[in-house]
């Protein structure tokens, strides 16, 4: 199987191209043909497994380059992380323009209150410093269309569920959500339960 089969618009192909990503990766196959679909996902994969590209590319080909305010919310329980998605969404985003920032902690609030002044499609960020800028009013996050939680199992490890779970009521209840871990414990499956529409599980 090769990216042809998706369908996907010539600028994304262009940019997989760009990548030399020739095959998708077996999370990919499961999960880009539904994401295209706007299915709520829980997705069971290994960093290593190309979990990043097989949200990111479903994500840069639905998102409205015209809308000013983000339409894509990536939770990430670290700023190694968060830095990482921000890159990868960037790359598959280049040809069509898709601006990604990344917010989190121990980066001057205003440096990052200043990028978000611009017009921005995707925010990745670590729970704290999302709040932060919800509560400050520098990210409004009233038109977010896909939310992705990342290493969901990291983030309860962290402490960071019930931060998460202040933002996620802070969204749009027409939404997709999917969620990426690589272990599914018990209080991930609950949060998911909570806050997904009938999320199917892809476990790699
Ligand atoms: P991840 O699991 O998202 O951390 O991705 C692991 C690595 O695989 C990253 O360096 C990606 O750039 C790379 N990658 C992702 N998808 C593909 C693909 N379809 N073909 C080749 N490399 C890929």
């Amino acid at each position: 199987k090769t990216f042809t089969n998706y369908h996907l618009s010539e600028e994304i192909t262009r940019a997989l191209h760009v990548l030399k990503y020739d095959t998708p990766t077996e999370v990919q196959r499961e999960v880009l043909p539904k994401a295209l679909e706007k299915k709520d996902l829980i997705v069971k994969s290994q960093t290593g497994s190309g979990k990043t590209a097989s949200f990111a590319i479903p994500l840069c080909e639905m998102l409205q380059w015209e809308e000013k305010k983000p339409q894509v919310l990536v939770l990430t329980p670290t700023r190694e992380l968060a830095v990482q998605v921000r890159e990868d969404i960037t790359n598959i985003g280049r040809f069509k323009r898709i601006k990604a920032i990344a917010v989190y902690g121990k980066e001057p609030f205003a440096k990052q209150k200043e990028e978000l002044k611009q017009k921005t499609h995707v925010v990745v960020g670590t729970p704290g410093r999302v709040i932060d800028h919800i509560e400050r009013e520098t990210l409004h996050l009233d038109e977010v269309k896909f939310l992705i939680i990342d290493e969901a199992d990291e983030m309860l490890n962290m402490g960071f569920i019930e931060k998460v779970e202040s933002i996620i009521k802070k969204l749009p209840l027409n939404r997709m959500t999917m969620v990426f871990s690589a272990t599914l414990p018990k209080d991930v499956e609950t949060l998911c339960h909570k806050y997904m529409k009938d999320p199917q599980k892809i476990e790699i």
